[in-house]
């Protein structure tokens, strides 16, 4: 509202304020179609509970994956853009509640993902040696919150490894595991990680799919990765490679299929040479129990068979596999943020399909959300630059037609944060982040390392005297 309490069109003295929760590619490509256009003026503060940038850029894409993190060079242009403020280390809900944060601004973007794994729902998953994937990526890229001593117990026993899953975070996982500690020594993977991973005593890695090769949801380019490791050799049972019609007809009309079939079949014929890692991509297998007195030793599976519409369904025969560690890689999952509603089922925002949220049945003035916690978690870092032009577009579509103005002089939000004694850290805090890494990356010849702890990562900002 304006002085005399009306809300007023933004203008360039007062530009419409949008706050953005969660600096991962679906909030960096938001505020970054926001900055592209010149119809409404905004100013936005772009909040990660991380004193870090990037989201799953950072703390998910594999370390031995450089391309794929490259991308941060093209994130950092849009944080870079003076309209744009990064405000780290803040946690709404916690620093600040939401409704605090909608006192400051005229609008709020969610976009702060899906941090959370899904469940399995058998027995015997709380054991030790059962390890979401969530927790070992978290643990591998060096995210300040990661269990580091649950995993670390976990891989100091890890002999036979089985991931639950045929997605790209599992093979992702697989990979990491089975690669020698050589084809990992230049990643930006912290040193701990590195080390635990060398002494880890992994013998072989088993992958499951709990349906067939024509339903695995991973991409062609990922699966040929797995055998082109150094050590590693790729083992797939021809027997599993064997489809119904309906899955033929599936890998005929869809060239993903058809190509990961063909990846597949290629393999059907390896011999596993002694010295090195058996890494077998095993379909058909439901997981039923993690058996262990105390910890996990085995996983006991059940033999399926895909009926007509792809569904997996138990035959009955039961196999006991031998496992010290097993990683549940079943897809990520949403979680409310104090304040915002949540669906349960799907853990995603309910929103209006093209990003305003929605509360009691109605679009909820000035609240929009996009990425994983608006559609889930699926797609890859690109998809996000789609899905935030979608909810921005309705954000703007809102401030043209009056559905959002500015509503008078407000607090600026890091000023409010700082007189309560949070510690906001923004883009040039960031860039010391950065130059530390970069440093402590170049102290054991690599580009970088990656910070693990957040007390490290806030006293390289402290240490910069202004
Ligand atoms: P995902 O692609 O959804 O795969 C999840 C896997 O878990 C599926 O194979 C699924 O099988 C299986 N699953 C689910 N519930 C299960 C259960 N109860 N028992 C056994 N298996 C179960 O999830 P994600 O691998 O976490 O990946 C998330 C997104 O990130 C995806 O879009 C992925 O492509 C993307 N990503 C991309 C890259 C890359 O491009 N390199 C890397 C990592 C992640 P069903 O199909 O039978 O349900």
């Amino acid at each position: 509202m304006v002085a005399d309490g009306s809300a007023a069109p933004p203008s360039a003295r007062r530009p419409l304020r949008v706050a953005i929760i969660g600096a991962g590619p679906a909030g960096i490509f938001a505020a970054d179609a926001l900055t592209r256009q010149d119809d409404v003026p905004v100013s936005i503060d772009l909040i990660d509970r991380l004193p870090t940038p990037f989201g799953l850029v950072r703390h998910g894409i594999a370390p031995d994956h450089p391309k794929m993190r490259a991308i941060r060079e093209t994130l950092h242009r849009s944080l870079d853009q003076p309209l744009v403020r990064f405000v780290g280390n803040v946690d709404i809900g916690v620093d600040l509640s939401l409704e605090e944060l909608r006192e400051h601004v005229d609008a709020v973007i969610y976009t702060y993902g899906a941090a959370l794994d899904r469940r399995l729902g058998i027995p015997g998953e709380e054991l030790p040696g059962s390890l979401a994937a969530t927790d070992v990526v978290a643990w591998y890229t060096g995210h300040p919150d990661a269990d580091r001593e649950r995993v670390e117990a976990a891989l100091a026993l890890a002999r036979s490894v089985v991931v639950i899953g045929v997605g790209n975070v599992a093979l992702d996982v697989a990979r990491v595991l089975a690669r020698e500690p050589s084809e990992l020594e230049s990643t930006d993977m912290p040193q701990h990680v590195l080390d635990v991973l060398a002494a880890a005593p992994v013998e072989q890695v088993t992958i499951l799919g709990r349906r067939g090769p024509a339903q695995a949801a991973f991409t062609t380019q990922e699966l040929r990765e797995l055998d082109e490791m150094t050590a590693a050799t790729v083992l797939v049972d021809p027997v599993d490679l064997e489809l119904d019609p309906a899955s033929e007809e599936r890998a005929a009309a869809d060239r993903v299929v058809g190509r990961n079939l063909g990846v597949l079949r290629g393999w059907a014929g390896h011999v596993l040479e002694a010295g090195r890692t058996p890494l077998r991509l095993r379909f058909f297998r439901r997981p039923v129990r993690l058996v262990g007195e105390g910890r996990v030793t085995g996983i006991e599976v059940e033999r399926t068979a895909v009926d007509g519409d792809g569904r997996a369904v138990g035959t009955g025969e039961l196999e006991l596999l031998p496992a010290d560690l097993v990683v549940r890689s079943v897809g990520y999952r949403g979680t409310p943020l104090p304040g915002l509603p949540v669906d349960e089922s799907s853990g995603t925002v309910p929103h209006d399909g093209v990003g305003r949220v929605q509360r009691d049945g109605r679009s909820s003035a000035g609240e929009y959300v996009a990425g994983w916690i608006k559609r889930g978690p699926s797609g890859v870092v690109g998809t996000n630059k789609h899905d935030a032009r979608e909810t921005v577009d309705a954000l703007l579509a809102d401030a043209a037609d009056g559905t959002l103005a500015v509503r008078g002089a407000v607090d600026d939000l890091v000023e409010t944060l700082q007189a309560r004694g949070a510690e906001p850290v923004l883009l040039e805090d960031w860039r010391a982040i950065d130059a530390a890494e970069v440093a402590l990356g170049a102290s054991r010849g690599r580009a970088r390392t990656t910070m693990h702890e957040r007390e490290a990562l806030l006293a390289a900002v402290r240490a910069v005297v202004r």
